[in-house]
């Protein structure tokens, strides 16, 4: 007899609090609270969230992860308190500005739990001095720090985090690299297995 199962997806467990996460798409934002994760539901953009298909959410933590397209574990939050995995102090602490134009998000990514990517994003009026300030503090608290300065608006954004996405990424580059090696050793080894 051929089984047919329901083809259901076991959606991951969450890797920080080990709860069954939810799917995104079944989710609602509660728009009476602030945004349970600002990567799932970003207010101030329309609509569509980029968290698709089997992208499942953390329903204790709000970890989400994006199965649609990072395959990465995100939370973005403006409430620096609110992470389950505390944030790295150097960006827990990092002096933002009172000149901050637009919200103040901090963010966790990670591939697997034992790599976590801290950061903290915002826009804020052009200011030298302040930019001083926190290359100053970046360098000291080895954060990599971004500064966009736009001339014309007279706004920056201020990026910093303590792993690049490239950094982030490496232990996936790693694997994809040791997959590459075992085939090429593995057709090494069904080439020597041939008889003559
Ligand atoms: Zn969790």
């Amino acid at each position: 007899m051929l089984f047919v199962a329901n083809c259901t997806y076991a959606l991951p467990d969450c890797p920080v609090c080990g709860t069954e996460t939810l799917l995104v798409s079944e989710q609602n934002d509660d728009t009476s609270k602030p945004s349970r994760n600002i990567s799932v539901w970003n207010r101030s953009m329309c609509g569509s969230s980029m968290f698709k298909g089997d992208s499942s959410i953390c329903p204790k933590d709000h970890y989400a992860f994006d199965a649609s397209m990072m395959k990465w574990w995100i939370l973005a939050l403006e409430n620096k308190d609110g992470f389950a995995l505390p944030l790295e102090k150097a960006v827990y602490d990092f002096p933002v500005t009172e000149k901050a134009n637009s919200r103040v998000v901090y963010y966790q990514h990670f591939i697997n739990k034992d790599t976590v990517r801290h950061s903290l994003h915002f826009w804020c009026e052009t200011d030298h001095s302040y930019f001083q300030v926190i290359r100053e503090y970046a360098k000291k608290s080895g954060l990599n720090l971004e500064i966009e300065v736009d001339r014309r608006e007279n706004r920056s954004t201020v990026m910093v985090e303590t792993l690049s996405m490239k950094e982030l990424n490496a232990p996936r580059l790693k694997r994809l690299e040791d997959l590459e090696l075992q085939r090429t050793q593995n057709a090494e080894q069904v080439g020597t297995g041939q008889p003559m």
